[in-house]
C-alpha cells in the first residue's frame, strides 16, 4: 500500500503552508517564512494580495466559465492591455508556460507554411527549458530530462547559448523559428552577452524566421523591465508568458505581431480552459498591482541591493542577476544544503544546481523582508562554515 496518492514526481519539503501575506508564507504550525522563491517566480505581486483576491472573488461570483466559443470581457481586456504592453501584440490565452511554448511552436511553423518557406526547424538553446510536454520538452536543451521519454519531436537543433556563431551556423532556410530565454532561468540565471539577442534577431531576419522569446520566468516586470528584451531593446515576433501573469493562477498566453498572429486560422488552436473570466480577472488585478505599485522599478532596485547584499556574504562566490532574478554559484556543491538549512530557519529559496541558488522574491518584498532573509542567510552561511 502506498503511503500517499500523489505521484512521485516532486522532491517535497514535509513543511504545509497555509497561507500568506506578500512576501511572507506562514505554515500550518503558524511559523512564518520569509519567501526568496514566490512559488518558482510566480507570486511576483506577492501572496493572497487583496486586490487579486477581491477580483478572483468577484468574478467567481459572476461567471468562471463559458469556453472560447463566446466573447467574455474580462479576456478582451486583458488581451487589450497586454497589446498595449507589449506594442501591439495579440494575445492566445492557455494554461500554463509549456502550453504558451506549444502554441508558439505551432504558430511559428503555420507562419512558414503561410509566407510560403518549406521552413520546419526550430533552433534552440543548450540548457535551456521550456517545459515539460512533448514540444516544450523537445525544445528544452537538457537531454536528462528528455532522454527518458525519448523519441521526442522532431525537427529541433540545439546551440550554446549565448554564443552568436553557434547560432548563425546553425541558421538555414529550413528553419521556421529560433526560440530563446532572454535569460536562461532554470538553468541557473545565465545573462546572454549583450549583442546575443539583437545577433539572433538579424539572424532571423536573413532567413525569414520568427524569433520566439520565451519570457514565462522573466516576463512581466521580474528582472526590473516589463519584459527582458526591453534591456536589450530587441522585440520578438512571438513572446510566451505564464508564471506571474494571473497572479498566482495557472494562465499562459502566446503573444505575437499581428502579421505572424494571423497565419493561425480558426480551428489551428483551441484551449477549453485558457483565457476564463475568473484567470483573466486575476490577471488584470495583477497588472493593475505591478503598475500602480510600481513594482517594475522596486525589482531594479530591490535586486541591485539583494545582489549587493549577497555579494558581502559570500565574496567567492559568483552572484548574477537582473532585478529580482538572481543567482549565485559556489565553486563546491553547497547550494542544497543552504535550501534545506535556510527553510529550517525560516526562509525560502532554491538550487537549480548542486552549486547554484536562485532568488525570485515576490516583487512586493520590502527592505525590512529583504533584512530578514538576508540575516538568515548569514546564519545559515556561519552555520555551514563552522560545520564543514
Ligand atoms: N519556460 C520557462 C522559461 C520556464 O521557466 C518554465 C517553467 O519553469 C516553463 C517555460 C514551463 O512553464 P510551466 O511549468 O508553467 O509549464
Amino acid at each position: 500500500m502506498t503511503d500517499s496518492y500523489l505521484m512521485n514526481t516532486y522532491k517535497r519539503t514535509p513543511v504545509r503552508f497555509e497561507s500568506g501575506r506578500g512576501a511572507v508564507l506562514v505554515d500550518s504550525d503558524g511559523r512564518e517564512y520569509i519567501d526568496f522563491l514566490a512559488g518558482l517566480a510566480v507570486a511576483s505581486v506577492g501572496h493572497a494580495h487583496p486586490r487579486v483576491a477581491a477580483a478572483i472573488e468577484t468574478q467567481a461570483a459572476q461567471l468562471v466559465h463559458v469556453s472560447n466559443l463566446f466573447a467574455t470581457g474580462p479576456q478582451e481586456e486583458l488581451a487589450a492591455r497586454l497589446g498595449e504592453l507589449t506594442g501591439g501584440m495579440q494575445s492566445f490565452f492557455c494554461n500554463s508556460g509549456a502550453e504558451a511554448i506549444e502554441a508558439a511552436l505551432k504558430l511559428a511553423r503555420k507562419h512558414a507554411r503561410v509566407g510560403g518557406r518549406d521552413a520546419t526547424r526550430i533552433v534552440c538553446a543548450t540548457d535551456g527549458f521550456h517545459g515539460r510536454t512533448f514540444g516544450a520538452l523537445s525544445a528544452t536543451g537538457q537531454p536528462s530530462k528528455q532522454a527518458p521519454f525519448a523519441p521526442l519531436v522532431g525537427g529541433f537543433t540545439h546551440v550554446p547559448y549565448g554564443d552568436a556563431a553557434a547560432l548563425a551556423q546553425a541558421m538555414g532556410d529550413d528553419v521556421a523559428a529560433v526560440l530563446l530565454e532572454p535569460i536562461q532561468g532554470e538553468a541557473g540565471v545565465i545573462i546572454p552577452p549583450p549583442d546575443y539577442l539583437a545577433a539572433a534577431r538579424t539572424l532571423c531576419d536573413g532567413v525569414g524566421a520568427v524569433l520566439i522569446l520565451d519570457e514565462v520566468q522573466t516576463g512581466l516586470g521580474r528582472t526590473g523591465a516589463w519584459f527582458a528584451w526591453q534591456h536589450e531593446g530587441v522585440a520578438p515576433d512571438i513572446m510566451c508568458l505564464a508564471k506571474a501573469l494571473a497572479g498566482g493562477l495557472p494562465m499562459g498566453a502566446c503573444l505575437a505581431r499581428p502579421e505572424v498572429a494571423s497565419s493561425f486560422a480558426v480551428g489551428d488552436h483551441a484551449s477549453t480552459f485558457g483565457g476564463g473570466p475568473v484567470q483573466s480577472a486575476a490577471a488584470l488585478a495583477a497588472l493593475d498591482v505591478i503598475e500602480s505599485e510600481g513594482l517594475v522599478y522596486r525589482a531594479l532596485v530591490a535586486g541591485r541591493r539583494l545582489m549587493s547584499a549577497l555579494a558581502d556574504l559570500w565574496p567567492g562566490a559568483e552572484v548574477r542577476g537582473r532585478g529580482l532574478l538572481i543567482a549565485v554559484e559556489f565553486s563546491t556543491d553547497v547550494a542544497n544544503e543552504i535550501v534545506e538549512r535556510a527553510l529550517g530557519a525560516g526562509l525560502i529559496l532554491n538550487a537549480t544546481g548542486p552549486e547554484t541558488l536562485r532568488l525570485a522574491p515576490p516583487l512586493v518584498i520590502s527592505n525590512d523582508e529583504l533584512e530578514r532573509g538576508l540575516a538568515i542567510l548569514e546564519e545559515v552561511s556561519d552555520a555551514i562554515l563552522t560545520t564543514t
